[in-house]
């Protein structure tokens, strides 16, 4: 496998869920494990939205630069959180163990996925159709869409976070999905209840 997790989506999920995994990538569990995240960031409905509600991040702060940061605070902070840039996914598909990414360059295979691509109909990543539902906490009119999951969960070792999971579309709802997929990973790798936190000295 070329990865054991990749996150498929640079936007507030996707980049929560890296941040969190990149971290623990130092840990013993960790070892030798290999993640990605193919970051792609244009079409995140934060590149349009003006922060001035979210815990922690400066009122007026355009969300286009919170993406920004947020790649170059992944790339400079994490860089065992390997990040593949200027590709966007066509289609996954299901193998004996684990899963193909193809996308409109490459193709990567992965014993876990994260798809955090937002809620925005039509989906266009193939094979994933018969995941797809109706999104349960949007307005009807706007047509969403999310996977049907299970506490993040669609089938072992595919995950989905962010509004595509089903959740309603706040940046601090999505990033604390994306985290939550991410300690499941983590809890998964090491055998028992797992969270990253750093300590003042
Ligand atoms: C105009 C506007 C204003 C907003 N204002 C606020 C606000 O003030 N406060 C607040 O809390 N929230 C606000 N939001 C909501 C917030 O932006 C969303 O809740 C959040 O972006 C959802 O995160 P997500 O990760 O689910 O999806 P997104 O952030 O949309 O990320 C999805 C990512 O997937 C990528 N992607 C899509 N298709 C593919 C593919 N095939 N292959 C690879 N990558 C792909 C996209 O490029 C994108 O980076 C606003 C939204 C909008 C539209």
């Amino acid at each position: 496998m070329d990865f054991d997790v990749l996150i498929i989506g640079g936007g507030v999920a996707g980049m929560s869920c890296a941040l969190v995994i990149g971290s623990a990538m130092e840990k013993p569990y960790a070892e030798n494990r290999k993640a990605g995240i193919i970051l792609h960031q244009k079409s995140s409905h934060l590149q349009s939205a003006l922060l001035k509600n979210v815990f922690g991040i400066e009122p007026g702060t355009a969300g286009g630069e919170v993406l920004k940061k947020g790649m170059i605070h992944l790339e400079n902070l994490y860089p065992a959180m390997e990040i593949i840039k200027k590709e966007k996914v066509k289609g996954v598909e299901e193998l004996e163990e684990g899963f193909r990414v193809i996308t409109n360059k490459a193709e990567y295979t992965a014993s876990k996925i994260v798809v955090a691509v937002g809620y925005t109909s039509p989906f266009r990543i193939s094979g994933l159709e018969q995941y797809l539902i109706p999104h349960k906490k949007a307005k009807v009119s706007k047509n969403r869409i999310q996977l049907r999951n299970e506490d993040h969960l669609v089938k072992p070792g595919l995950y989905v976070a962010g509004t595509l999971a089903g959740w309603r579309s706040q940046f601090a709802i999505a990033s604390g999905s994306g985290a939550a997929v991410a300690t499941d990973i983590l809890t998964d790798w090491n055998g028992e209840h797992t969270k990253v936190h750093d300590k003042l000295t």
